[in-house]
């Protein structure tokens, strides 16, 4: 007997296309869930005697009244060939208890946050600057300077995201670089071009990003965030400053050497 007890329905109710892969799904829960800008839900789907259930870091913010979600299509993946069959009005399943620790923690002495994604990755990111913009609207400033930094191999990767964190810079506490490691593929690109892990350095260093005044964020691809994590230990960052959220495992045959 399947034990669906810990889940509740979530109904699709719009979905954009960024590419053939890359999409953004919003769902209206059945019930309202809590949860705090960072963690994650678990989708499912039941098949047969199965329950197929995949973490999600969730883009909107928790003032919001729908959950919204950045989701790369894995075509051999067991899940998301299903999520890709939905339409507005389908439901899937999701655990009404949203978790994970990858959330902003006040940190004495520390006044920036660096928080570093590739493609959905930045979805936990886009939670948090919500929420800080929500926050100020509210009058509650946790005084930190963000900067994100984002990067896919072309500009549909970044989602609709690039654009909406680039337009809250204005406000000052913000600053947001994409950075495309393809840009021969996108002809009309005039960001920052290469890996994440090649531009993060000069970033970092451009803003004062460094193990003094700062805690960094890594999610997404495991590659990046091992590279990424090497590189700022070398720049002095300790430990209980590098927090990570790696999206899946590789193989280790493609791990390649940090
Ligand atoms: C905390 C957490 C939060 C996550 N948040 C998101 C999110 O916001 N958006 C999102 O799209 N995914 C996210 N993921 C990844 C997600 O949980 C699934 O692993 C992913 O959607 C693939 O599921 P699947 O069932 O289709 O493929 P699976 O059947 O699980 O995977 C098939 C194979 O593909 C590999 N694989 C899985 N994902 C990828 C990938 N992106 N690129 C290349 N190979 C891959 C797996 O390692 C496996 O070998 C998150 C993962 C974690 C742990």
């Amino acid at each position: 007997m399947l034990n669906l007890k810990p889940f509740i329905n979530a109904r699709l109710v719009e979905r954009t296309a960024f590419s053939h892969e890359r999409e953004r799904f919003v769902f209206e829960p059945e019930r309202p869930v809590g949860f705090k800008p960072g963690q994650y839900a678990t989708l499912a789907v039941v098949t047969g005697d199965e329950v197929i259930q995949r973490a999600y870091s969730i883009v909107s913010s928790p003032h919001e009244p729908t959950l919204e979600f950045f989701i790369e299509l894995v075509e051999h993946g067991e899940l998301t060939p299903r999520i890709w069959e939905l339409m507005v009005g389908d439901s899937l399943l999701m655990r009404e208890r949203i978790v994970g620790a990858f959330t902003l923690s006040p940190v004495p002495g520390i006044s920036k946050r660096l928080l570093v994604a590739t493609g959905t990755g930045i979805a936990p990111y886009v939670s948090m600057v919500r929420a800080k913009a929500e926050a100020l609207r509210n009058g509650i400033n946790d005084g930190c300077e963000y900067f994100v930094l984002h990067g896919g191999s072309r500009a549909p990767d970044l989602g609709s995201y690039r654009d909406e964190l680039a337009a809250m810079c204005a406000d000052g506490w913000l600053h947001y670089v994409a950075t495309v490691s393809r840009p021969g593929e996108n002809p009309d690109w005039t960001g920052e071009v290469g890996r994440v892990e090649d531009v993060l350095r000069k970033h970092a260093d451009m803003r004062g990003h460094d193990a003094a005044h700062s805690i960094a964020y890594l999610c997404g691809h495991p590659q990046m965030v091992e590279s990424g994590k090497a590189l700022l230990a070398r720049a002095g960052f300790q430990k209980a400053q590098l927090k990570e959220e790696k999206y899946f495992t590789l193989p280790a045959a493609d791990v390649e050497t940090v």
